[in-house]
């Protein structure tokens, strides 16, 4: 029985161009000609929403009154971390991880063998090599890393090198802010 063909009844497909879709639990905007989505929120945004909320508390709470009381050098420096810090939580948090479009898979691999292929049951799609099927998402990612709710989503193909460099930048951070509060309230001690 040939898979692919009821699929396109159970599954919604985005037209390329479009602005929105949701594929599984994912939300999914800006389909570029390809019919690949650009930014992608997961199913657990209000978790990601409260996550860059606090990171941009933090980062205004020390650039805006505790960085300047301890110097020039310790602004431009916290400057530096929490901007590279943004840039990669939103760029990990939005950027599409891999996510495997059905129709996009389709039309760029032409036939197919399905009794040769891997399908996934869930989203009817080619699970290739290091594709994986994330059950909170209900989505096939390629290159899947894992799921993380502080993202709100997958992290795979396209978004793992911005989430290691979070991790990298989550680390500089902690050593800034306890730097800072030391020289900061030192006297105090
Ligand atoms: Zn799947
Ligand atoms: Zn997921």
């Amino acid at each position: 029985m040939d898979m692919r063909s009821n699929a396109f009844e159970i599954t919604s497909m985005p037209d390329p161009g479009s602005r929105y879709c949701k594929v599984g639990r994912t939300h999914c905007f800006y389909f570029n000609k390809d019919g690949i989505p650009l930014i992608t929120v997961g199913p657990h945004w209000p978790i990601m929403c409260i996550t860059g909320f606090l990171i941009l508390l933090i980062t205004g709470i020390f650039l805006g009154y505790i960085c300047p009381k301890v110097g020039k050098i310790d602004l431009i420096v916290g400057c530096l971390i929490f901007s590279i810090t943004l840039y990669f939580f939103f760029a990990a948090a939005l950027v599409n991880p891999g996510i495997v479009i059905m129709s996009t898979q389709m039309k760029s691999r032409g036939d197919f063998n399905s009794s040769m292929e891997k399908i996934c049951t869930e989203c009817n799609v080619i699970r290739e090599d290091f594709t994986e099927h994330c059950k909170k998402c209900r989505v096939c990612v390629e290159e899947y890393d894992d799921h993380y709710s502080l993202l709100g989503k997958c992290v795979g193909k396209n978004t793992v090198k911005y989430f290691y460099g979070l991790l990298v930048c989550a680390l500089c951070m902690l050593v800034f802010i306890v730097t800072t509060l030391f020289f900061r309230f030192k006297d105090k001690l």
